[in-house]
C-alpha cells in the first residue's frame, strides 16, 4: 500500500543503490544533529569543506528524541535544498507510532530526500542496552522500518550492520540471520558500525555471503584522533579497542600530535586494505569535523581518484 507519496521525485536525485551499482567505490560522510548554535556553525563549516570533495552521499543521524530529531529533519532538508550533496536521512523506530513514522517519511519525500537509513535506535537514557520498549502503535525491529519505507514509495533504504555482532544479539549466527532478514525485507545496502581491523569487516561479509545474501556492505570508519576515543571504543563500536593497536597508541599517549598522526595513518591503512578487498566504499564518521576525514581521503586519493563523482 503506497501512501500517496511521489513515486518519482521532482528532480532526479540519485539513490545510493544507483551510485553503488556504477561499480565505483563511493566515499561518504556521516554527521550528527548538534545541540547548540555553535555546534550548528561547526557542522555547516564541516559540510561546506567536505562538499568540495564531492562525496557520493552524506548522512545525518537521527537523535534520541525531541528537538534533535527536528534538527535532523531540518539539516537533511537544507542539505537537499542548499547544497550539491545527496543526503541520506537516518531514521529510528524509538518512541514513534507508525503514523508518525509515515509522516516523517512524507516530510523526507516532500524535501526530495529519496535515501533513508533505517535503524531501530537505542532506548532513551544512558544505557543503550536497557529494555527496548516498542511504541504501542509502533514497530519492533529495523526490518519493519525497511518494509514501511518500501511501502511508502520510491525510496532507497540502507540498514546497519555490526562486524562484532550487535551487543543485544546472543550469538554471531543469530545476528547474521536477522541481518539477512532485514536485507531481504528490502534493504539496498548496509553501513557498518565502526571497527578497527579489516578482518572484522571481512568476516561479517563472508558470514552474510555464506547465507546467500549479496547486499553491499559499506564499512563505517572513524579515524582515531585522540586517546579518549579509545576509552569510548566499546561504547561506540560494541567491542573493546584491539589491544595490539591500543599499545601503539599508548606508546605516544603523551603527545597529542603523534596520537593524531598515528590515528590518520591507521585509518588510511585500514581503508586501503578494505578497498583492496573489494569493499564498495568507505563511510566516514566525521563527528562534524572535516580535517581528519580530509587527511585520510587525501592520502587515499592517488589510489582512488576514479571513484570521485
Ligand atoms: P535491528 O536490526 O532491529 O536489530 C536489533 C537487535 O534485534 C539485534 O540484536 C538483532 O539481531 C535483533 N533482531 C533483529 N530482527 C529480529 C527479529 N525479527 N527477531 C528477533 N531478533 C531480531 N541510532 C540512532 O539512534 N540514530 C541513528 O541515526 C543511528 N544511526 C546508525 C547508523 C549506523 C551505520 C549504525 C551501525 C548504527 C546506528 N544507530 C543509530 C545505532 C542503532 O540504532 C542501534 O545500534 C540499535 O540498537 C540497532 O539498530 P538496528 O537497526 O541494527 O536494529
Amino acid at each position: 500500500m503506497a501512501l500517496g507519496l511521489p513515486s518519482r521525485f521532482p528532480e532526479r536525485v540519485p539513490t545510493v543503490r544507483e551510485l553503488l551499482a556504477r561499480g565505483e567505490r563511493s566515499f561518504s560522510f556521516e554527521f550528527f544533529p548538534p545541540k547548540t548554535d555553535e555546534g550548528e556553525r561547526q557542522l555547516w563549516r564541516a559540510i561546506r569543506e567536505l562538499e568540495a570533495l564531492r562525496p557520493a552521499f552524506v548522512s545525518v543521524t537521527y537523535g534520541a528524541g525531541g528537538s534533535t530529531r527536528d534538527r535532523t529533519v531540518d539539516i537533511v532538508e537544507r542539505l537537499a535544498h542548499e547544497t550539491t550533496l545527496t543526503p541520506v536521512a537516518h531514521f529510528t523506530a524509538v518512541d514513534h507510532s507508525i503514523r508518525e513514522l509515515r509522516h516523517l517519511i512524507g516530510r523526507f519525500a516532500d524535501a526530495g530526500v529519496r535515501n533513508i537509513l533505517a535503524v531501530r535506535g537505542d532506548p532513551r537514557g544512558a544505557d543503550p542496552l536497557a529494555e527496548w520498549v516498542k511504541h504501542p502503535e509502533g514497530v519492533l525491529y529495523a526490518e519493519d522500518l525497511v518494509r514501511l519505507i518500501r511501502q511508502a514509495g520510491d525510496f532507497c533504504v540502507g540498514v546497519a550492520a555490526f562486524p562484532y555482532k550487535h551487543p543485544r544479539s546472543s550469538t554471531v549466527e543469530s545476528d547474521t540471520e536477522f541481518f539477512v532478514r532485514k536485507c531481504r525485507a528490502g534493504a539496498d545496502y548496509a553501513i557498518t558500525q565502526m571497527f578497527f581491523k579489516a578482518d572484522d569487516y571481512l568476516r561479517l561479509r563472508d558470514r552474510v555471503a555464506a547465507r546467500g545474501c549479496g547486499t553491499p556492505i559499506i564499512p563505517g570508519i572513524m579515524p582515531v584522533t585522540q586517546m579518549s576515543t579509545i576509552g569510548r571504543s566499546a561504547q561506540l563500536s560494541g567491542a573493546p579497542f584491539p589491544p595490539e593497536l591500543a599499545e601503539q597508541f599508548e606508546a605516544v599517549a603523551d603527545d597529542p600530535v603523534a596520537v593524531r598522526r598515528l590515528g590518520i595513518e591507521h585509518a588510511v591503512a585500514l581503508c586501503r586494505a578494505l578497498l583492496d578487498e573489494g569493499a564498495p566504499g568507505i563511510h566516514f564518521i566525521t563527528f562534524n569535523r572535516s580535517s581528519a576525514t580530509r587527511e585520510v581521503l587525501q592520502a587515499l586519493t592517488p589510489d582512488w581518484a576514479p571513484a570521485m563523482r
